[in-house]
């Protein structure tokens, strides 16, 4: 299912590590990292979420800091040093300007004017870069996360399983005899399959589910704070009746999943995703349209 080459970028520190501070459900929003700054006052609730934020993400904590103004990456190691220079920065700046430099302004600078690390920069607003990180994390066709920020989310949760010991599991689905439908019916009725199927995956699944498209018409569902296999298993059902409401010129479609749970401390995203590509593997060689979980439970399929 997917080359090596594609599982050691997902592994890379470079972009991998960029990509982590942005995503994190839990990084820093800008405007609390600003006012953590001191741009404005902090509520209580404000702080509460600070010192929660501080003790889930440990050292990266600086680094999502700095992202959340900058957009750009620094290391654990280098941020928490880094971060308090700015904040010196900003400190001389609004001395000078005679009014409050806000961090972001005092970031730049400081990356522009002192380090020399922006060279070139151009100014855009919040939300606009919001769209554009959303944009690059999301595959087109679906709406649904792609491949590359699938293995970033899954790593996430895995770290929150390492820490807090949170439960996660993964589904594999890849539809049975695409080919067939593009053979057949052409492709733009294919594509038009493929976001029905990321609909109903959204549909079958809870709001604490991610749902990816994994590769051409195989797609990953992310289970979080899931460690009881039966429930896994479950949703990996819902999702496979809920395919055969998919028509194609009255020809129901099916889906073959693969489930599997992580299964400790040593796991990784690359595990899991084998175990999980194994389980569908097995689901295909038995017959299709079954959800086959690691633990060797197969479900021939009812009427439908
Ligand atoms: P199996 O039941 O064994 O999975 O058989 P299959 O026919 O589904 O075979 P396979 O999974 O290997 O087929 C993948 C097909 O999906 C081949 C490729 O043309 C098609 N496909 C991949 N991406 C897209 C896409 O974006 N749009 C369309 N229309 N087809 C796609
Ligand atoms: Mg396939
Ligand atoms: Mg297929």
């Amino acid at each position: 299912m997917n080359s090596d080459d594609d599982l050691d970028d997902a592994d890379d520190e470079g972009d991998g590590g960029r990509l982590r501070a942005t995503v994190a459900p839990d990084a820093v929003p800008v405007d609390l990292a600003s006012a953590f700054a001191g741009d404005r006052a902090m509520t209580e609730a404000e702080r509460g979420r600070i010192e929660s934020l501080k003790e889930q993400r440990g050292a990266a904590f600086f680094s999502d800091l700095l992202y959340a103004i900058s957009h750009r990456y620094f290391p654990p190691e280098i941020a928490r040093s880094m971060w308090d220079e700015i904040l010196s920065h900003k400190l001389r700046m609004s001395g000078r300007l005679g009014r409050n430099a806000c961090m972001a302004v005092a970031t730049l600078d400081y990356l522009s004017n002192i380090t020399g690390e922006v060279r070139s920069f151009t100014l855009m607003s919040e939300p606009d870069v919001a769209e554009l990180v959303n944009l690059s994390m999301r595959d087109r066709m679906t709406g649904l996360f792609n491949h590359t920020t699938c293995y970033e989310l899954l790593e996430l949760e895995l770290g929150n399983h390492r820490r807090y010991g949170v439960g996660v599991a993964l589904i594999l689905l890849d539809i049975d005899d695409f080919k067939f439908v593009n053979d057949r019916w052409g492709h733009q009725e294919g594509d038009r399959i493929l976001v029905e199927l990321a609909a109903t995956l959204k549909e079958q699944t809870r709001d604490s589910d991610i749902c990816c498209r994994f590769g051409g018409e195989e797609f990953a569902v992310i289970l979080r704070f899931t460690n009881d296999p039966r429930e896994a298993f479950q949703i990996a059902e819902r999702i496979r009746t809920g395919v055969t409401s998919i028509a194609s010129h009255g020809q129901a479609m099916s889906v073959s999943a693969g489930v599997t749970l992580c299964a400790g401390a040593g796991e990784t995203s690359r595990t899991l995703v084998e175990r999980a590509d194994h389980a569908l593997y097995r689901a295909k060689r038995s017959g299709k349209h079954r959800v086959v979980a690691i633990d060797g439970v197969v479900r021939v399929p009812d009427s439908t």
